[in-house]
């Protein structure tokens, strides 16, 4: 079984190597455009016809993650940070079109904003998600027939290789981004919330090539949590937390 595992580093580390090499050949033939400041993608979750969670006072999960997303992106862009919605109205995504919007930019970080419910409605608290290895793994084959990170010179296999090779760093900068998230929101909401970072095959982060993350900002069917969460002192509290997540992780 070891053996195995050691070939199949061998194999993984060579088919690198290639990508590195063919990339880099492919670069001496078109000089790839200069990389620019980090672009934040900013997902607010559902939207349309996908209300989401409903939520004690009425509110929805859909505007909720609007009215949160759009305003990370202001106090991003107030920090000179560049920062993008997957939508910016209420309408319909697929949890596919999410992704391809970040991955066609480049976007450098993906950061998709939800509520949570609870069948017995007692559930409150934040918590961030991270993509597991499994997902990783169901990505990989479920995409692999139709989706690539556009690569401008470089040849469709090698682009594929280059693709799994970034999901696995990004892992790394995913799980730091979510434990900042944690952090950020647990200093303004109070630890009693807390419910940590956890790991899952979120289907929204499915083929994200940049470091992604979901984060659930409370339980919008709480009867105080939910509440709460209506409030916009409140939504300005979870709006300065993402940020400030996000721009320390840009930062480091
Ligand atoms: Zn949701």
């Amino acid at each position: 079984m070891r053996r195995v595992t050691r070939i199949l580093h061998v194999v993984k580390r060579s088919l690198f190597v290639a990508a590195c090499l063919l990339t880099a050949g492919a670069a001496v033939a078109s000089p790839p455009t200069p990389r620019s400041a980090p672009v934040v993608m900013l997902d607010a979750g559902h939207g349309g016809s996908n209300l989401g969670a409903a939520g004690v006072t009425g509110l929805h999960e859909k505007q909720l993650a609007l009215i949160l997303a759009t305003r990370v992106a202001d106090r991003l862009r107030a920090r000179g940070i560049a920062a993008q919605l997957t939508r910016t109205t209420d309408r319909t995504l697929t949890l596919r079109q999410r992704v391809a919007i970040a991955d066609d930019l480049p976007a450098d970080l993906f950061v998709s904003i939800h509520a949570n419910a609870s069948p017995t409605r007692t559930q409150h608290g934040y918590e961030t998600y991270v993509l597991t290895a499994r997902g990783l793994d169901v990505d990989g084959r479920a995409l692999r027939s139709d989706t690539t990170t556009p690569r401008p010179g470089v040849p469709a296999d090698v682009a594929l290789i280059l693709d799994d090779v970034e999901r696995g760093a990004s892992q790394w900068e995913a799980a730091e981004l979510a434990a900042r998230m944690q952090r950020a929101l647990r200093d303004r909401r109070g630890p009693d919330g807390d419910r940590g970072v956890r790991q899952d095959a979120q289907h929204v982060l499915l083929g994200a090539t940049m470091p992604a993350v979901l984060v659930e900002v409370g339980f919008i069917d709480h009867p105080l949590e939910g509440r709460q969460l209506a409030e916009p002192a409140v939504q300005s509290q979870l709006a300065e937390a993402i940020t400030e997540a996000i721009a320390d992780q840009l930062a480091d």
